[in-house]
C-alpha cells in the first residue's frame, strides 16, 4: 500500500512534477495507491476560503492530467475522511513536543511568518503521520525534503506499537530517480515564493524565456571553457526529461566545450515540452469536466473511508474504547 499527500497550493511547477508526481505515477503499476489532496495541511498557512475550492479542483485536475489514474488508484480529499483527524488526535497524545519542535519546516515557516505561528503549524507532522498510517501504507513517495517527516512518522509508529501492541507498519520513504531539481537560480529549491520556477502549464515560448537565462555551471565563463554537467542544474533537468542519447551528448559536449549552454538548453526545452504538452492538453480538457472531477473525489472518499474505518476500529480496540464505537 502506498500513500502520498498532494498539497492544493495552486499552480504546479516542474520541481513538484519531477520530485514527487512522476514517482507517484510510476508506483501505480506496482502498488495499490491512495493519493490524498491534503486540504487540512493547506490550512496551516493563511488562506482565502474563496480560493480553497478552486485550489482543490486544480490539484485534482493537475494530478489526473499528469497520470494519476482514478481507475487504478484512489484520489480523495483529506477532509472528507474524518478518520484522518480522529487518528491525528490519538497520535497527538503520544508524540512528545520535543520531536515536533525539531522538524525543520516548523522552524523555517515560523521564521518566514513570525506573526502566524500556531498549533496547526507545529502539529501538522502528527496529522501527516495519521494520513499515512491510517491506510497502513508501507511505502511513501517523497521528495528529499520530506524524508525528515517520514522519519518522525516511523518514530510515532514505533511508540504507538510499543504502547498499545503491534498495529501499524513502519512506512518506508521512496525517493524518485531525481528527488530534487533546483530553481532557475541554480542555488535554491524551486519555489513559487522565490519566483524561480517553470510551471507545468507554461507555453514553450514562456519556458524558453526562463530557461535561456537560467544559471548553469558558473565556472563556465566562455563558450570555449569546458563545463561540468555534474554541478549544473540544467543537466539535472536533462536527466529528468531527456532520453539517454541526449543526456550523453550534452554531458560529453559540455565537458569538451563541444556544445554551448544555449544549444544544451534548446535540446532540454524540446524534450521537456514533449513531456509537458500532453499534460497541458489534458489539463485543458479536464478543467471543463467539473462533474467528472467531483465524482472522482466522491468515489475516492468512499473507497478510502472503507479502509480508514477498519483501521480506526482496530485503533479503538487497542486503546480500549471499542465497545463504545460499535
Ligand atoms: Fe550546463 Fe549544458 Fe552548459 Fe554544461 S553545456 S554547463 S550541462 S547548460
Amino acid at each position: 500500500m502506498v500513500f502520498s499527500g498532494i498539497q492544493p497550493s495552486g499552480r504546479l511547477h516542474i520541481g513538484n512534477y519531477v520530485g514527487a508526481m512522476k514517482n507517484m505515477i510510476a508506483l501505480q503499476d506496482e502498488y495499490f495507491c491512495i493519493y490524498g489532496i491534503v486540504d487540512y495541511h493547506a490550512m496551516t498557512v493563511r488562506f482565502d476560503p474563496k480560493e480553497m475550492e478552486m485550489s482543490i479542483f486544480s490539484a485534482a485536475v493537475d494530478y489526473i492530467a499528469a497520470g494519476i489514474d482514478p481507475e487504478k488508484s484512489v484520489l480523495m480529499l483529506q477532509s472528507t475522511v474524518s478518520e484522518h483527524t480522529e487518528l491525528a488526535w490519538i497520535l497527538n497524545t503520544i508524540t512528545p513536543i520535543s520531536w515536533l519542535s525539531r522538524v525543520p519546516t516548523f522552524k523555517e515557516k515560523s521564521k518566514e511568518n513570525p506573526d502566524y505561528v500556531h498549533m496547526g503549524l507545529f502539529d501538522y507532522p502528527a496529522l501527516m503521520a495519521a494520513d499515512i498510517i491510517l491506510y497502513k501504507a508501507h511505502v511513501v513517495p517523497v521528495g528529499d525534503d520530506q524524508v525528515a517527516h517520514l522519519e518522525l512518522t516511523r518514530e510515532i509508529v514505533r511508540r504507538f506499537n510499543s504502547y498499545f501492541g503491534q498495529t501499524f507498519p513502519e512506512p518506508e520513504a521512496k525517493l524518485g530517480e531525481i528527488s530534487r531539481i533546483l530553481g532557475l537560480d541554480g542555488v535554491n529549491k524551486m519555489s513559487k515564493s522565490l519566483g524561480n520556477c517553470i510551471y507545468l502549464d507554461e507555453t514553450k515560448e514562456e519556458i524558453w524565456k526562463k530557461l535561456s537565462t537560467a544559471v548553469t555551471d558558473t565556472n563556465r565563463k566562455k563558450r570555449n571553457d569546458p563545463g561540468n554537467p555534474d554541478i549544473c542544474n540544467i543537466f539535472t533537468m536533462h536527466k529528468a526529461f531527456s532520453k539517454q542519447e541526449d543526456i550523453e551528448h550534452c554531458a560529453h559536449g559540455c565537458r569538451t566545450a563541444g556544445i554551448g549552454c544555449l544549444d544544451c538548453k534548446k535540446i532540454l526545452l524540446d524534450n521537456m515540452y514533449k513531456e509537458l504538452e500532453p499534460i497541458q492538453n489534458k489539463q485543458k480538457e479536464l478543467r471543463n469536466k467539473k462533474d467528472y472531477i467531483y465524482e472522482v473525489l466522491r468515489d475516492g472518499k468512499k473507497r478510502a473511508k472503507q479502509i480508514a474505518q477498519k483501521t480506526m476500529d482496530e485503533v479503538y480496540e487497542k486503546i480500549g474504547i471499542d465497545s463504545y464505537h460499535k
